[in-house]
Order: structure tokens, then C-alpha cells, then sequence
């Protein structure tokens, strides 16, 4: 499960000083990660890029993110927070 209180833009500035970013948040749409579905926290928008909640199943809530991941591009289009 992420931990809210994490702080994972800071630990996303150090990963991209030697990670190659190609892949988009699912949700925001950021170039933040080197390779999908790997369980990393998108900085921008706090999503974690799970293959448990991903465009296979954009309905599972309630697992490492607590949105799905439909869910969660809608609060992201209201300009919320993802959960
Ligand atoms: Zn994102």
C-alpha cells in the first residue's frame, strides 16, 4: 500500500538522475516512469502504476491506490488529489 505521507516527488528527483523516463502516468498523463506497471508513484498526480488497477481493470478500487483507476482521471480532471 503507498504511504501518503511518503514524500515521492523527492525520491522521483533523485530516480530521474539516472533513470531513463519513457512511459506516462496512466492518469496524468507525465512522462515519469522507465517502465509501466511497476508499482512506482507517479510525483505529479500520487497514483501508483499497478498491474492490480490498470487499463485492464480501471473499476478495482480500493487496493494500492484507493481510487481506481477510472476513478482517479476523473478526480484528476476536477483538479483533486488522487487517492
Ligand atoms: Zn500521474
Amino acid at each position: 500500500m503507498k504511504d501518503d505521507s511518503y514524500d515521492y516527488a523527492k525520491e522521483f528527483e533523485e530516480r530521474k538522475k539516472y533513470a531513463n523516463l519513457t512511459e506516462a502516468c496512466p492518469v496524468c498523463g507525465s512522462i515519469v516512469f522507465e517502465k509501466r506497471l511497476d508499482d512506482d508513484v507517479c510525483p505529479v498526480c500520487g497514483w501508483c502504476d499497478t498491474d492490480i488497477q490498470c487499463e485492464d481493470c480501471p473499476d478495482e478500487d480500493n487496493l494500492e491506490n484507493f481510487m481506481s483507476l477510472n476513478q482517479a482521471r476523473e478526480a484528476w480532471k476536477r483538479g483533486e488529489k488522487v487517492h
